[in-house]
């Protein structure tokens, strides 16, 4: 081998899985399988098995995979213009600025383009402080909550509560205060003179699928009016129709002064947006914050194609019915069986609560059986199919998990605790 490149064509699936495991870095967990295509809801392995995706690449492909008016729409923007850098602007991401303006109901909101979630957070946190700064030189600290998720650039990660994921690269800049996600009076306290923003999640994905309570927000909004600071909400995994609205905000009684996105938003081509409305919107100045692939214009054809979709297909209306069926049917579990204590989340973004920690099993046996699902903590698992996923999608899902956390309650030898199973809201 050495010294000419690995062949490729004619593959096994084996020998795909062998490559990954010499070439990629292994900051991802081993991996067993490697896909070659994708089609609505279904992925398509190198061996030519189609699993059922319950994840959608990670709360991203919320059109399903190749959706043609979005593969149509990369295409002929491909054809007609790929890139200009950020000294020049191209209609379709002055188009994508406007849309999501009037989406958020913002008159008065501007955009800053990024590539992904952890971008447009680091964007939307040098904007913070340089509106903290125009009001104090020491007004840099941001509060975020425990079990958060903002990224992985040192930044996101430090603004990212899960102290795990920190120890690795200690120390860190230390600008962040974090406190519990559940605590209304701590998140007041920990606002001060010093906090340009506050940063959360509405449902925090990453831990575990966790919606923040209407106190919690009541509070960071109170607290950030209180102080001059501004409210963010990170709505990367949450934004773009996931929980049956445009953005999650739009479903609570607060109106960020900021807001992220990135994930669903161009349906798997690689784009993110800081959003920023009132004095937010004019805190960064010429100079001040830059990215050569911002507001690219094949990734801005591709959201641009998403809002279409979910407007003409009524998308936002289907999600609340297929949210609904999966509840059912995990309330019949949870009343047969006592495996399934909860489902929390929001729309189609949902935490299945186990009543053991056997999640990352459970998952596991759904991949033996080709429905991929991922474990968010050891006793929940998240489920964040397409938004345009079937009936008959769900039902299937609901059939293969079913039998996953039986066999895997029974496997750890967890008596399900039938007796005092509580109904999943
Ligand atoms: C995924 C995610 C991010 C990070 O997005 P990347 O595109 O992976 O950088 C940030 N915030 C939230 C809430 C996320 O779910």
């Amino acid at each position: 081998m050495s010294g000419s490149v690995t062949r490729t064509d004619g593959h096994s699936g084996e020998a795909w899985v062998a490559l990954a495991r010499q070439r990629i870095m292994r900051t991802y967990p081993d991996t067993d399988v490697v896909f070659a295509s994708g089609h609505g809801s279904w992925l398509v392995d190198t061996d030519g098995e189609e699993w059922l995706d319950f994840l959608s690449g990670i709360a991203v492909v919320a059109l399903g995979h190749a959706h043609p008016a979005v593969t149509r729409a990369v295409a002929e923007q491909a054809a007609t213009l790929v890139h200009t850098s950020n000294l020049f602007l191209t209609t379709p991401a002055l188009e994508l600025a406007e849309r999501l303006a009037v989406l958020a109901g913002w008159p008065d909101a501007r955009v800053f383009f990024a590539q992904c979630g952890a971008t447009a957070n680091e964007a939307a946190i040098k904007l913070a402080r340089r509106h903290g700064k125009l009001q104090h030189p020491d007004k840099v600290r941001i509060v975020t909550l425990e079990g958060s998720f903002h990224g992985r650039t040192l930044a996101t990660l430090e603004a990212t509560g899960q102290a795990g994921k920190h120890a690795p690269f200690m120390p860190l800049a230390g600008f962040v205060d974090t406190v519990a996600h559940d605590d209304p009076a701590a998140l007041t306290a920990a606002v001060g003179a010093d906090t340009c923003a506050v940063l959360l999640e509405v449902v925090q994905g990453e831990g575990g699928v966790r919606p923040l309570d209407a106190q919690m927000l009541a509070a960071a909004r109170a607290a950030c009016d209180a102080h001059g600071a501004l409210l963010m909400v990170d709505e990367v995994q949450t934004g773009v129709g996931r929980t049956g609205s445009w953005f999650a905000f739009q479903q609570t009684d607060i109106v960020p002064d900021v807001m992220t996105l990135a994930k669903a938003l161009g349906n798997g081509l690689p784009i993110g947006a800081c959003i920023a409305r009132g004095p937010a919107a004019d805190a960064l100045q010429p100079g001040e914050h830059a990215t050569t692939f911002g507001g690219n214009p094949v990734t801005a054809a591709a959201a641009l194609a998403v809002l279409d979709v979910i407007e003409s297909e009524g998308i936002l209306g289907s999600v609340a019915t297929r949210a609904a069926q999966l509840r059912m049917g995990f309330a019949d579990l949870a009343a047969a069986t006592g495996t399934v204590l909860e489902v929390r989340g929001v729309g189609l973004l949902l935490g299945v609560v186990l009543a053991a920690p056997v999640a990352a099993d459970v998952a596991q046996r759904c991949r033996a059986a080709r429905l991929v699902v991922n474990a968010v903590a050891p006793d929940v698992l998240r489920l964040a199919p397409p938004l345009n996923v079937s009936i008959e999608e769900v039902d299937l899902a609901l059939e293969i998990l079913g039998t996953a956390i039986t066999e895997a309650f029974t496997a750890a030898g967890v008596p399900a605790p039938h007796a005092t199973a509580s109904r999943t809201s």
